[in-house]
C-alpha cells in the first residue's frame, strides 16, 4: 500500500515542530485528551436530538492505558470518530490545525512579527514529540466502516480499512526509544500519567479513566503475623471534572475556596480576599482570583512569577499568563478560563491576542473595584492588604511615566502625623483646614525621626496634618502624583509652604541683622553648602538643612544605595532662624572670639545634617568640635 505524503509544507513544519517547537514534551497528552473531549462533545451534542446515539451523558469517557511490554500508550474515546475523509482532512494536513487558521486570520503585518515556529500550536502532531509510531483506529458515528491511520512521522501516512465495534477513536502511540537526555519510558508510568492528567486536564468534563495498579494485603494472610501483599488493578477516574470556578458562587463554601487556593498556589495562609467573576459578552470567561493575606517570601525576588493560570474550557494552557495582570496587581493569584482562547495559542501570540487583552482589561477593573470596596467596607482587611502589598500600588503610580496614577491614587494610604495611622489622600483632603493650601508630606527613615523634624513645628502650630513618608518609593510617588483633587502635594522642606507666618515682613533693622548673620555663615561654611537663607518655617530651632533642585535627601540616600559611585547629591541649603538664641550667641562672639564663633557655625551645620538624617562627613572632627566648646 502506497504511503501518502503529508500535504505541501506540512512535512517541513511537522519536522520543525517535533524537533524544536516545544521543549515541554509533557503537553502532548493534554492535546490528545482535548481532542478526545472535543470529539465526545460533538457526539454528546448529537445525542440530545438523535435517539440512535444510544449513549447518555454519563456513558461518555476517555480511557488511558499504558503497556510497558510493547511500550505503547493508548488514549481511547467514545466520541464522534472519523471516517476516511475526516482522517485525510484532519490528520493529513498539519496546516489545517486550529492554530494555523488563527494565523491566517491575522493581518499581514502581524504575521511578520511573529516567529514562524511560534505560530504553530501543537495539537495532534505533538504526539510525535514522544512517539515514533502512531496508529489511529476510528469509527465515525453513522458509518459502518472503521479505519486505521498509521504514520511514523514526517515521511507520510497510510489509511486502511479495519475492524472496530464501537464508535470512537483509539490513539495508539509507540514511544520513542530512550536517549541519554530523555527517558520516554516515563510516559508509561502511572504516576507520571496521572500527574500529567491532574495538572493539565483536571477539568475536562468527561471522566478520564485509567487502570491503576495498587497493592493490598492478601485476604488469607490478613490475620497472620506477617501479612503478604498482592497487586491488583482498579479503574480510577483521574480528573476532578468540575472546576470550582465553573460552579455558581452560592454552591461553593468559603472553606472550599480557601482550600483550593492553598493547595493550588501553595500558601499556608488563607487568602485575604476571593474574587469570583463571570463575564459574558465580546469575550466570555470565568475567573477566580485571590489576594494573598501575606507577602510571599520571594515576592521581591526574580523567582516570583506574576500571572494567572489560563485555561481554555477546563484545559490548562499556561501556568503563568503574565499578560493577564498589570504590574501593579502582580500580587493577585488565580485562574481564568475562557472558551474563546485558542488551545494552541503560543507565548509569542499572547501579547497580540485580542481575547487576552480584553480579559486583562476587565480583570484589572474588577480587581480595582474589589480593592476600593474593601477600603470602604472592610477597613481592617484593607489595612492588612496594604501592609502586604501597598508598596506595589505606589510603584504602580510611578511606573510608565505615571500612566496609571489616576486609577491607583484612591487606593493609596500614607501615615498621618495627626491621626497617627494610615489615611487615604481623600481623607486628608476632606479634613484640610480652610486656610490650608497644600497637602504636606515629610520624608524620613521612621515615623519617630520625621516627627522630630524642626520644620514641622509651624505646620503643627497651624494644626495642619502632615503625611509621614518612610518608604523609598514614597517620594517618587509624590513626584508622580503632584496633586490630588487639585490640591498640590508639598514637601515640608519647600520654600513656600503657604503659611500665614511666611508673609510677615521683616523690619529694616531685622533685615540688616539677618544679612549680617547670613554673610558670616556663608563665609565660614564656604563650599559646604549651596546657600544660606533666612527661614520662615523655624520656631524653636535655630537651623534646618533643606534641599534645592530636583534631588531630595531621601533620593540622595536611595541613589547612594543603588549606585554608590554615581555621586548624585542633593544641593544643601542651610536655613536659619536669626532670632534664635544660639544664633545670637554665635554672633556675640564675632568681635571677641572669632574662632569660637566659627566653631559654633560648624556645629550648627552638623546639627542640621543630623536632623535631616544625613551622615556626618567627619565624625571625629565633630566630636572634637563639641569637646572644644565644652571647655
Ligand atoms: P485542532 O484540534 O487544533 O483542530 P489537531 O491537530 O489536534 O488540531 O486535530 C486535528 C483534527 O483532527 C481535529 O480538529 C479533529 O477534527 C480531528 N481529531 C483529532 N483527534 C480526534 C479524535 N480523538 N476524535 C475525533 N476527531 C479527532
Amino acid at each position: 500500500m502506497a504511503k501518502k505524503q503529508f500535504k505541501s509544507e506540512s512535512k517541513r513544519l511537522l519536522d520543525l515542530m517535533i524537533n524544536s517547537i516545544y521543549t515541554n514534551k509533557d503537553i502532548f497528552l493534554r492535546e490528545i485528551i482535548s481532542n478526545a473531549s472535543d470529539a465526545i462533545d460533538k457526539l454528546c451534542f448529537k445525542s440530545l436530538t438523535d435517539n440512535n446515539v444510544g449513549l447518555d451523558r454519563s456513558d461518555f469517557k476517555i480511557e488511558v492505558s499504558a503497556n510497558k511490554d510493547t511500550r505503547t500508550l493508548t488514549v481511547s474515546d467514545n466520541g464522534i470518530g472519523m471516517d476516511k475523509e475526516d482522517l485525510e482532512n484532519n490528520l493529513g494536513v498539519i496546516a489545517s490545525s486550529g492554530s494555523y487558521k488563527f494565523k491566517q486570520e491575522m493581518g499581514e503585518k502581524d504575521k511578520e512579527d511573529i516567529d514562524i515556529i511560534g505560530q504553530f500550536g501543537v495539537g495532534f502532531y505533538s504526539a510525535f514529540m514522544v512517539a515514533k509510531d502512531i496508529t489511529v483506529i476510528t469509527k465515525k458515528y453513522g458509518s459502518e466502516q472503521a479505519y486505521k491511520w498509521h504514520s511514523t512521522g514526517a515521511d507520510g501516512y497510510t489509511i486502511t480499512e479495519c475492524d472496530k465495534d464501537a464508535v470512537g477513536t483509539d490513539i495508539i502511540m509507540i514511544l520513542k526509544d530512550n536517549t541519554e537526555e530523555e527517558s520516554y519510558d516515563q510516559y508509561l508510568e502511572q504516576y507520571k500519567l496521572s500527574a500529567l492528567i491532574k495538572k493539565y486536564s483536571d477539568y475536562i468534563r468527561y471522566p478520564i479513566e485509567m487502570e491503576m495498579k495498587k497493592s493490598r494485603i492478601k485476604e488469607e494472610t490478613k490475620d497472620s503475623e506477617k501479612p503478604e501483599y498482592e497487586d491488583y488493578f482498579e479503574k480510577e477516574t483521574l480528573n476532578s471534572m468540575v472546576p470550582l470556578w465553573q460552579k455558581p458562587k452560592k454552591d461553593v463554601t468559603d472553606e472550599e475556596y480557601n482550600q483550593f487556593y492553598m493547595e493550588k498556589f501553595m500558601d499556608y495562609n488563607e487568602p485575604l480576599k476571593v474574587i469570583s467573576t463571570s463575564v459574558e459578552g465580546v469575550v466570555t470567561y470565568k475567573a477566580l482570583l485571590f489576594i494573598p493575606s501575606k507577602t510571599p517570601y520571594n515576592y521581591f525576588t526574580k523567582e516570583y512569577k506574576k500571572g494567572l493560570q489560563l485555561y481554555s474550557s477546563g484545559v490548562l494552557i499556561m501556568d503563568n499568563c503574565e499578560e493577564l495582570l498589570p504590574e501593579h496587581f502582580r500580587f493577585v493569584k488565580g485562574v481564568v478560563d475562557s472558551p474563546d482562547v485558542s488551545l494552541n495559542i503560543s507565548r509569542e501570540m499572547l501579547q497580540q491576542d485580542r481575547v487576552v487583552k480584553q480579559m486583562a482589561k476587565t480583570l484589572e477593573k474588577k480587581i480595582k473595584n474589589e480593592l476600593s470596596s474593601m477600603l470602604k467596607k472592610d477597613r481592617e482587611s484593607y489595612e492588612k492588604f496594604y501592609s502586604a502589598f501597598g508598596i506595589q500600588l505606589k510603584y504602580g503610580c510611578v511606573a510608565d511615566y505615571g500612566m496609571n496614577k489616576g486609577e491607583l491614587q484612591d487606593l493609596l494610604m500614607f501615615y498621618s502625623g495627626k491621626e497617627k495611622k494610615n489615611i487615604t489622600l481623600k481623607e486628608y483632603v476632606d479634613n484640610m483646614k480652610e486656610n490650608q493650601k497644600y497637602i504636606y508630606f515629610a520624608t524620613g527613615e521612621s515615623v519617630d525621626a520625621i516627627d522630630r523634624l524642626p520644620v514641622l513645628e509651624l505646620l503643627k502650630d497651624n494644626d495642619f496634618d502632615i503625611l509621614y513618608l518612610t518608604d523609598e518609593v514614597d517620594e517618587f510617588c509624590m513626584q508622580s502624583l503632584m496633586a490630588y483633587n487639585e490640591k498640590e502635594l508639598r514637601s515640608v522642606l519647600n520654600d513656600d509652604l503657604g503659611l500665614p507666618e511666611e508673609n510677615k515682613e521683616e523690619t529694616e533693622e531685622e533685615k540688616s541683622q539677618s544679612e549680617g548673620v547670613v554673610n558670616f555663615i556663608k563665609e565660614t561654611l564656604g563650599e559646604q553648602v549651596s546657600d544660606v537663607v533666612v527661614s520662615k518655617k523655624l520656631k524653636s530651632y535655630p537651623v534646618v538643612l533643606t534641599a534645592k533642585g530636583g534631588v531630595s535627601f531621601e533620593m540622595e540616600k536611595y541613589f547612594a544605595q543603588v549606585n554608590p559611585e554615581g555621586g548624585v547629591k542633593a544641593q544643601r541649603v542651610l536655613e536659619i532662624n536669626p532670632n534664635h538664641e544660639t544664633i545670637k550667641a554665635m554672633m556675640s562672639y564675632i568681635d571677641t572670639d572669632m574662632e569660637k564663633a566659627k566653631s559654633y557655625c560648624q556645629l550648627l551645620l552638623c546639627q542640621a545634617q543630623l536632623m535631616a538624617g544625613l551622615d556626618l562627613d567627619n565624625t571625629a572632627q565633630y566630636s572634637e568640635l563639641v569637646l572644644s566648646l565644652m571647655k
